[in-house]
């Protein structure tokens, strides 16, 4: 294997930035602080750490709230790290005429470019037309979706003709093509954008904490909620937790939060199965992703660069059954695969798939229309138990911060909490203000400059740990000291995209995570291997 020395930059780095970042998220700092404060009560105990409890930490530490976050596995290990890693109003809510919808998700796609934006980057889409009507009816729809955008529009959408549409999609299939309609959205890393909001939350005095079941509700004797019982999963320890406030934002696990509520409470969750396959870029071979909005059974595809890979998918299968690790079915995988098929002139096939992932929409059950999930709004939910669990449901990776603010909001009209005003539509996450963003280093936000100066130290840091993926050994050591990690899964899946980008890759750089994480927690070679097992497991259902 030949190694390769990735190229980056040094910043000039002042003795203020030069290892400024405290050490703030560190899982066994907050277990500590937990224990010493057993007796006191938290202003809000947020259950789940993906994006909407994230969202709800972040918002409630940053108006200073006393708040602590319980997350049973990692965080974003379920839905949040297996979205279409889109930061858009959705074109297709448009096509329902959900017009609102469309305008929130567009206004809250402005504000996370804005505060995130070392995470979200500006895409071109182009969608491949066929007749004159659909070149006429996407060219109208997509200049009315910019309108709907106001100020934070993202560009321009304009018709190209079939030659522009073929060279800037060298590999779009040509026959009956009539051009193409070019518009831009938002693109992210969710997984990482997960890690920057526990990391807001941190620095706003919050408290997260990942491997953190809650197993039960407590209540008084008025049969109001006063607090959690939780379950350090690693440890086994277990903790009675007292609270003001307790709010559900579990995505398709709600139901389950509910029973402990209330064990006759009805199912609010329809989930519905996503999938996407990973591909190498050279079945695309362009800077645009492609959106294919009626697929033969009516659904959107998008085909979209991440990374140096291609992600193409999704498809919305009802599901009863809800798990951490979804996988997916033989016929969604053909049917991306046969999709693609119809428009790419390199057809891939299964052998070529780097990586399928599955993940459940959280989507409110419509009573009226039990079966379909293709038209549940994509709209979310708060209810309010009258026991005192609040409860967040529905809504997209890209409303996060809105849903966050209206679940605090109707905290305090309710009167959990004493009034304050929501900060976060001008909180920044992390992001390094000097603008670097072409070196990939840059997701690091305001860690950038410790990573730098990590390989200028030891060159051989910056060494890439398998010629396949991008990924250093600066950034493993920097991740093990700072990002809350627990199992070699945790590096390999969200804080590097590694599973996701190339599975079998992942699984072979697997040993070198896990002696990297036992050289820097003190593991013994049982652990090691341990490890190693479990996600060389794990990686089979990804292929
Ligand atoms: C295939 C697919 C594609 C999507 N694409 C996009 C997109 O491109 N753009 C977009 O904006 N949105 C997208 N979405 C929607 C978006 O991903 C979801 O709305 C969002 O991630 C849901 O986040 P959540 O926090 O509600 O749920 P989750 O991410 O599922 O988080 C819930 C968390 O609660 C935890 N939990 C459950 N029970 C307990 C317990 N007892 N104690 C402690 N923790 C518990 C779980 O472990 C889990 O981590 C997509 C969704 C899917 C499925």
């Amino acid at each position: 294997m030949t190694l390769q020395i990735i190229d980056f930059v040094i910043l000039e780095i002042s003795p203020y930035n030069y290892y400024q970042n405290q050490i703030l998220m560190n899982r066994h700092k907050f277990i500590e602080e937990l224990k010493n404060q057993l007796e006191s009560v938290w202003d809000i105990i947020v259950i789940g750490g993906g994006a909407t409890g994230l969202g709800v930490a972040q918002d409630a530490a940053s108006r200073g709230y006393k708040t602590l976050l319980l997350e049973q596995s990692d965080f974003a290990k379920a839905t949040s790290s297996r979205s279409t890693k889109l930061v858009h109003g959705g074109v297709r809510y448009m096509a329902q005429g959900d017009l609102l919808l469309v305008m929130e998700a567009l206004h809250e796609r402005g504000l996370m470019l804005k505060n995130a934006p070392h995470l979200t980057f500006n895409q071109e889409f182009i969608i491949p037309v066929y007749t004159v009507w659909d070149a006429f009816m996407y060219t109208v729809g997509l200049k009315f979706y910019d309108l709907l955008a106001g100020r934070l529009s993202m560009g321009k959408s304009y018709f190209i003709n079939r030659e522009k549409t073929l060279s800037r999609l060298p590999l779009l299939k040509p026959a009956g093509l009539k051009g193409g309609v070019v518009y831009h959205d938002g693109q992210f890393d969710d997984s990482r954008m997960a890690l920057a909001l526990a990391q807001s939350c941190a620095e706003h005095g919050g408290t997260v904490l990942n491997y953190f079941k809650v197993v039960s509700l407590i209540k008084n004797e008025r049969g109001k909620i006063g607090g959690v019982k939780a379950l350090d999963v690693i440890t086994g320890e277990e903790f009675d937790l007292k609270t003001n406030l307790v709010i559900n934002a579990t995505g398709v696990f709600a139901d389950e939060i509910a029973r402990m509520d209330n064990p006759a409470s009805n199912a609010t969750i329809r989930p519905s199965q996503g999938v996407h396959i990973v591909l190498d870029r050279s079945f695309l071979q362009s800077e645009s992703a492609i959106m294919i909005p009626k697929t033969d059974d009516g659904r959107v595809l998008f085909a979209i660069p991440w990374y140096n890979e291609v992600v193409i998918g999704t498809t919305d299968t009802p599901i009863d059954d809800i798990s951490l690790e979804p996988v997916a079915l033989e016929k969604e995988i053909n049917f991306i695969l046969q999709t693609a098929h119809n428009y790419l002139v390199k057809p891939p096939t299964r052998e070529d798939v780097l990586c399928i992932f599955a993940g459940l929409r959280p989507l409110a059950a419509n009573p009226d229309k039990p079966e379909s999930t293709k038209e549940v709004s994509r709209r979310h939910k708060i209810t309010l138990s009258s026991s005192g669990l609040l409860t967040i449901i529905g809504g997209k990776w890209t409303t996060y911060r809105r849903m966050a603010q209206e679940t605090i909001n109707r905290a305090i009209a309710k009167g959990f909490l004493k009034k304050t005003k929501c900060v976060t539509s001008d909180l920044k996450l992390t992001a390094i203000s000097s603008d670097n963003s072409s070196d990939r280093l840059y997701i690091y936000g305001d860690s950038y400059p410790d990573i730098i100066k990590m390989i200028s130290e030891n060159p051989e840091y910056g060494v890439l740990l398998d010629p396949r993926l991008p990924y250093i050994k600066a950034e493993i050591l920097w991740i093990c000291r700072n990002e809350m990690v627990v199992k070699v899964e945790d590096i390999l899946a969200r804080r590097t995209r590694a599973l996701f980008l190339n599975a079998r890759a992942s699984a072979e750089i697997a040993p070198a995570i896990a002696a990297l994480m036992a050289q820097e927690y003190g593991y013994d070679h049982k652990w090691e291997s341990e490890q190693i097992n479990e996600y060389t497991k794990l990686v089979r259902s990804y292929l």
